[in-house]
């Protein structure tokens, strides 16, 4: 295959960012920094213009997620990573349960199990590509899995566990599924997440809503006598988000362009409206493999294929890492498959940010160079 292949220019995407995060950032969102270099960029972050701008953010997401009214949206410096281990310090009492279906659900389960505070983790795994499902368990008293397993493409639902031990949390890593897969947040007692996917900003700070259940845990643990190193300390960083801060300083251009892509998605219709966009880029793929002789929905069953990252195995005749390095060198660009996984593959993010028509363009771009190669 031609690497110096040139896709015809009617052809391309208007904008060809299919990455996984980070992804595809909206041009107004990039007008919404330069409109901030008057007041807010290079301003402090305890005072009243990026204080508001917290709030705006913490406000405009409980509306998109139309959250129950005593959630509490919290935030820190450190992305989703940093959150496993000040979850792992600050919400977990004893024992967690994880679903392990790839990378990101596995390294939570990691995390919480070589702590040597905590009980040993129970951790159930599955296959990549596909997805196990939380078991009720005495003793448990945080179940996490991801919404949206980003390495697979494979969705999980959101939802209370039955049967088990009445105080027990439900902690989900929303980190790509916020903002692009449907979710009663209500059915979570922490829905977590980073601002570098559907949101299209940038990466390095963790936003989490928390029931008044969760809150009562880390103000719990907090009291007891384990020892929390300062940046993990989940307490300080409610502390610090009820004064719409925090704890040290974040990336204000990484705020200002998350409320822009908050306010677009709440003008254009909220939730409603982000996952019936995702739903219909997703589809484009998925229904355009399921036609093609020789590439396939790599999540078999249907049920579980995300919405927001399409995963799309090739035959053999095909070389998967040369079609995207083809794409890539025409600025189509992040369409390479999860590194660990391994397979023959195209792995496309369809975040609510980015235009179902790119997403037909890029089919036509892969066929383009098929064709031609
Ligand atoms: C991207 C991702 C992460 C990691 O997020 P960081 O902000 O880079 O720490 C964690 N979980 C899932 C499901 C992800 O997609």
């Amino acid at each position: 295959m031609s690497i110096g292949l040139t896709i015809p220019e009617n052809l391309l995407p208007v904008d060809g960012r299919f990455g996984a995060g980070p992804s595809k950032v909206r041009p107004e969102q990039v007008q919404a920094l330069v409109e901030a270099r008057s007041d807010l960029l290079g301003t402090s972050h305890r005072q009243a213009p990026v204080k508001n701008l917290v709030r705006d953010i913490q406000e405009g997401l409980k509306t998109f997620f139309n959250a129950p009214a005593d959630y509490e949206v919290v935030l820190g410096v450190g992305g989703s990573t940093a959150f496993w281990d000040i979850a792992t310090f600050g919400l977990v009492r004893n024992k967690a349960q994880h679903l392990s279906f790839g990378e990101f659900g596995s390294k939570f389960a990691s995390a919480t199990n070589n702590a040597p505070f905590l009980a040993e983790s129970s951790i159930i795994k599955s296959e990549p590509g596909t997805r196990p499902v939380p078991v009720a368990e005495a003793g448990v008293d945080v179940y996490a899995w991801p919404q949206n397993e980003t390495s697979t493409g494979v969705a999980a639902p959101v939802h209370r566990v039955e049967g088990a031990d009445e105080d027990s949390l439900i902690v989900i890593d929303a980190t790509s599924a916020a903002g692009g897969l449907d979710v009663d947040v209500s059915q979570a007692d922490v829905y977590y997440f980073a601002p570098q996917k559907n949101f299209a900003s940038d990466g390095g700070l963790w936003i989490a809503l928390f029931s008044p259940a969760a809150i009562a845990r880390a103000e719990e643990i907090a009291a007891s006598d384990r020892w929390i190193p300062d940046f993990l300390n989940l307490k300080t960083a409610i502390d610090n988000s009820r004064l719409n801060q925090t704890y040290n300083t974040p990336s204000l251009s990484t705020l200002v362009s998350l409320n822009a892509q908050v306010q677009w998605l709440n003008t254009n219709g909220g939730l409603e409206f982000a996952t019936a966009r995702t739903n219909d880029s997703a589809s484009r793929l998925y229904e355009w493999a399921e036609a093609s002789s020789f590439a396939s929905p790599y999540v078999s069953a249907p049920e579980d294929r995300s919405n927001v990252i399409a995963t799309i195995d090739f035959d053999d005749s095909i070389d998967a890492a040369a079609v995207a390095k083809t794409l890539r060198a025409n600025g189509v660009v992040d369409v390479e498959p999860y590194r660990k996984l391994g397979r023959n593959q195209l792995r496309v993010a369809t975040f609510v940010a980015i235009e179902p028509e790119d997403i037909s363009a890029l089919i036509k771009c892969i066929e383009y160079v098929l064709a031609n190669s």
